[in-house]
């Protein structure tokens, strides 16, 4: 058995495209004034795309110059103002002649060609070509927003209407046009109105999704990054530890963590002034972050405290590099305003391996530990401290400094 599909009824299928766009520009609309991330562009671009099938269903009983004219600069501009929405989603300058020469263009096609359907209908197709093939264009390239499941909807959308503009305005061409006008049911008319409805609804979702992953993914930064230094906060690093000790138990490698502190820090503050400070805490951040191993990962654990994680380390292995994080501090003092402020720091160890029980807390106690006897000894040194364990303290590793 086949079945045919009845031909869609063309004014009632744009009426649900007038009604698509302004219903998703005031869903756009209402979603506030975000004016970087190019939804309020995305929306004004909906209303334009409202206005033209608005000015398209009229055909026969508006004046040509509006339903024809009016109807295809609107519909140009729409485009216009999608890519515009674009260029301000990835902060790039918005091109203002790659925006208005098309909408321009397609009003003095119009205008030329009010009475030549085919040629009329072949240029607008092609120019509209253009202009989605920019909107995509920008989209992915030079650089592709991340994560990119909202660019692929935009692209799901816009991708199937480029092509078949493109193939209409080849058809037209060569052709001719239907012999039926822009009202009547024909399945290329069908087709082409019909996308335009999916591409309405499935762009917005899709743009709107790009907005709103990048939003998410910048509070999932915020909630894990120090504001002053760009390194983990403490909330990041507690949650790290946590998984890094689960695995190591499992996979029974040893475990380290070194709790760094500034030696006279708050001298800093009163002989420089607190920016000064704030400085040398991003100045340190910088040098520690310079120095570990990919695998290790540094963190800011309070005021002028760091805390450096250390997977798979053992205690000797822990104390060199933490010696040489020392030397390296001591070694960088740092510039602010013309001169430059030394610093030096006092590091706690604490390198075990992992018996079931062990939490992060007394790893972080037992590293605190060993840098408050860092500090007694008289600071700007390296001091260790093992896992309390029943049978006695494990013995300090062979290393000197
Ligand atoms: P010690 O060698 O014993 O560690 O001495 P200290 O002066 O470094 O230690 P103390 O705990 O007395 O002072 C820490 C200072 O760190 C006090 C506080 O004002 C300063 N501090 C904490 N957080 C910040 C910050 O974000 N910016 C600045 N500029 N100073 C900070
Ligand atoms: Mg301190
Ligand atoms: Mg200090």
């Amino acid at each position: 058995m086949i079945f045919v599909l009845p031909p869609l009824d063309i004014p009632t299928t744009l009426q649900m495209i007038v009604a698509a766009s302004f219903t998703m520009a005031a869903t756009l609309a209402a979603m506030g004034p975000q004016q970087r991330d190019g939804i309020s562009l995305w929306a004004l671009g909906l209303v334009l795309h409202g206005g033209a099938f608005a000015l398209f269903v009229l055909r026969g009983q508006a004046p040509d110059w509006a339903s024809i004219v009016l109807g295809n600069a609107l519909l140009a501009g729409t485009l216009a103002l999608l890519l515009g929405a674009v260029q301000q989603f990835h902060a790039r300058p918005l091109s203002w002649a790659a925006m208005g020469l098309p909408v321009l263009g397609q009003a003095l096609l119009a205008t030329l060609l009010l009475d030549d359907y085919r040629w009329r209908l072949a240029g607008t197709n092609f120019l509209l070509t253009l202009q989605t093939a920019a909107v995509l264009w920008a989209l992915w390239f030079p650089q592709r927003p991340q994560p990119a499941r909202g660019a692929v909807l935009v692209t799901l959308g816009l991708a199937p209407q480029t092509l078949l503009l493109a193939v209409r305005a080849g058809w037209v061409a060569v052709y001719g046009a239907p012999n039926q006008g822009l009202l009547q049911s024909g399945t290329t008319q069908g087709a082409t109105f019909l996308t335009s409805y999916v591409v309405i609804i499935l762009a917005s979702l899709g743009f709107v999704l790009m907005t709103k992953d990048r939003v998410d993914a910048a509070n999932r930064r915020l909630a894990t990054t120090d504001a002053l230094t760009g390194v983990a906060n403490r909330r990041a690093l507690i949650q790290a530890l946590d998984r890094d000790m689960a695995l190591a138990l499992r996979t029974q490698e040893p475990y380290a963590v070194m709790m760094l502190d500034l030696d006279h820090f708050k001298n800093v503050n009163d002989r420089h002034g607190h920016l000064a400070g704030d400085q040398v805490l991003c100045h340190v951040a910088a040098v520690l972050r310079q120095r570990l191993r990919a695998q290790d990962m540094v963190g800011r654990y309070g005021g002028e405290e760091f805390l450096v994680l250390m997977p798979c380390t053992a205690a000797a292995g822990a104390l060199e590099a933490a010696e040489a994080l020392r030397q390296a501090v001591e070694q960088s003092p740092c510039p602010y305003g013309g001169q430059t402020i030394p610093i030096t720091v006092s590091i706690g160890v604490c390198a075990s391996p992992l018996a079931p029980g062990d939490s992060w807390d007394q790893l972080i106690h037992m590293a605190d530990q060993a840098l408050y006897s860092a500090k007694q000894d008289g600071r700007n040194r390296v001091a260790w401290a093992p896992l309390p364990r029943p049978t006695g303290p494990e013995t300090l590793p062979n290393t000197e400094f």
